[in-house]
């Protein structure tokens, strides 16, 4: 049978091999089972459902949210030679009819439509009377409340499909991958665990790199005059930054463009010219860019603020290096932006669980900049790719020489500190503690009497709080999401305190407690 695929796959396409993940994916469609795919963008999601519409019988329906896409999904197969037609409201009612009676003819395999349209009396007819040999469910997270995009018409697909009396195979592709999305797409599409399949997030090309306690202004300037001819995107949170940092780069004569909301909309399309036509190098823009472009020369992403998310970082970043050449990916790190996006997303979610879920996201996110590990594995991990012990070779974290140092001491005096406050306060206050500061709040609040106060006093506050960012990384700890988070202990840390674990950390130069320890 996947003989047979393939030989589809390259008389339409002109492609020699599936790429990893789409045969599974394609097997378990022709093999008659409600299956979920979960691709990046870019990883070839369409051909799961194509191929699998070409080898079969009857009419294949693709429920797509993005209008906008759907006629340059259409007019590609039909350069193809493949029959596909499309249902949205930008057509009028008479080719609306033309095109439903071309599905009830048989001349259409593939039928793009809306969400919307599930409702439509006519169209609920056609179900009933053309033979339906597959349903595809492109950008499926929009069906999940916790998605980034839910839409309610997506609601609609489940109802839809009660009323086959013979229910044809689902298909549903998403790049977005957390738990919960999944969680939702598999009950309300009924497709089981066994049919999910995750795969090709890993961007082989991509070195990511986390930058810590440099001046951000200075990494960017240092970094474009030694690659002063590469095209790059650097990402900045507002209007305000993204003109700041252009006129800046400008200044120093770099060839450098900008895009945001607050412009018009024929700046920003002359802007998005002049970069993909590469007559400028580098465009400074907040997240409005990048929507739908496909650069593939970009060589470098440089990330000025933290993102709201892994999801949206990870589609940013990954604008770099589509031609599959070696790019890099840089996100200057600084703890003031996580107020920031916690500040965003206090004003703009106003239902609670929507905003304990962003949170949530965000927490993922700020691991990211202080884990140890692969900065790729992490990503992956992340999107449910498991790989335990996956070391990219390329990113900050994988290519970091610093000498690692045990501080399971200091780990323990760290878990016992929180616990002897009850898990009451914030980093802020437990490194002071530790640290044995004077301040004002330790004196009103008296924690100058807990037992621990003091006995990280050789360490640098700093220090202290750089160790209690890794061990929330590697969650052994988590911080909780109230107005005044503070810090948990998770069961994790009790084998550490218990003496039969060990803590490993990366340091620049070895902490002075240490080497007091050791003597
Ligand atoms: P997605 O929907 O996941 O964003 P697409 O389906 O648009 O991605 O595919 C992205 C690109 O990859 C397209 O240009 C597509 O033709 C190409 N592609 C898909 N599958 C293969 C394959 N097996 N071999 C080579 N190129 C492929």
């Amino acid at each position: 049978m996947l003989q047979v695929a393939r030989d589809q796959l390259k008389h339409y396409f002109g492609y020699d091999h599936f790429r990893g993940g789409q045969e599974d994916i394609i097997t378990s469609i022709l093999t008659n089972h409600n299956t979920l795919g979960i691709m990046p963008t870019g990883g070839g999601k369409s051909i799961c459902y194509q191929i699998p519409a070409l080898l079969s019988d009857g009419l294949t329906i693709v429920i797509s949210p993005l209008i906008s896409l759907m006629k340059d999904q259409v007019d590609a197969l039909r350069s193809y030679g493949i029959d596909a037609a499309y249902i949205n409201s930008s057509l009028t009612d008479t080719e609306i009819q033309e095109q439903m009676q071309g599905a009830r003819n048989g001349e259409v395999k593939l039928l793009y439509i809306a969400p919307e349209r599930l409702e439509a009396p006519t169209f609920q007819r056609l179900l009933q009377e053309t033979p339906i040999s597959l349903i595809a469910v492109d950008e499926a997270h929009c069906i999940s409340q916790w998605g980034h995009d839910f839409r309610p018409s997506y609601m609609k697909i489940s109802s839809m499909l009660n009323h086959f009396s013979e229910q044809p195979p689902v298909i549903a592709l998403t790049a977005t991958a957390t738990p919960e999305v999944i969680g939702d797409i598999q009950r309300i599409l009924n497709i089981s665990t066994e049919q999910t399949y995750i795969s090709g997030f890993a961007r082989e090309n991509l070195h990511f790199s986390v930058v810590k306690g440099e001046k951000k202004k200075s990494f960017i300037d240092n970094y474009i005059s030694k690659n002063p001819s590469e095209s790059g995107i650097i990402y900045a949170a507002t209007r305000k930054e993204v003109d700041q940092l252009y006129s800046s780069l400008q200044k120093q004569g770099i060839n450098v463009g900008k895009y945001h909301a607050g412009m018009t909309e024929l700046q920003r399309k002359r802007a998005q010219e002049e970069f993909l036509f590469d007559n400028i190098s580098v465009m400074v823009a907040t997240n409005a860019f990048g929507m739908g472009i496909d650069k593939s020369n970009v060589r470098f992403v440089i990330h000025h603020n933290l993102p709201k998310n892994m999801e949206s970082y990870y589609q940013e970043a990954g604008r770099a290096g589509r031609d599959g050449e070696p790019s890099d990916c840089f996100l200057l790190f600084s703890p003031g932006d996580i107020h920031v996006q916690k500040f965003l997303i206090d004003q703009n979610q106003h239902d609670t669980s929507r905003k304990s879920a962003e949170l949530t996201k965000l927490k993922a996110m700020v691991d990211y900049c202080h884990t140890e590990k692969c900065l790729q594995g992490t990503i992956l991990h992340y999107f449910g790719d498991h790989r335990p012990g996956y070391k990219c070779g390329k990113c900050s974290n994988c290519i970091d020489d610093r000498e690692s140092v045990e501080i399971t001491r200091e780990a323990q005096m760290i878990f016992s500190t929180i616990k002897r406050v009850n898990e009451r306060f914030g980093k802020t206050i437990i490194a002071q503690i530790l640290k044995g500061s004077k301040s004002k709040r330790i004196n009103e609040l008296r924690l100058d009497q807990v037992s621990t106060f003091g006995l990280l006093k050789h360490f640098t506050q700093q220090d202290i709080v750089d160790m209690i960012d890794f061990l929330t990384a590697e969650q052994f700890i988590v911080l909780t999401e109230s107005k005044y988070p503070t810090l948990v202990l998770q069961e994790k840390t009790l084998p550490v305190l218990k003496g039969q674990e060990t803590i490993f950390k990366k340091v620049a130069r070895k902490p002075v407690a240490i080497e007091e320890n050791d003597q």
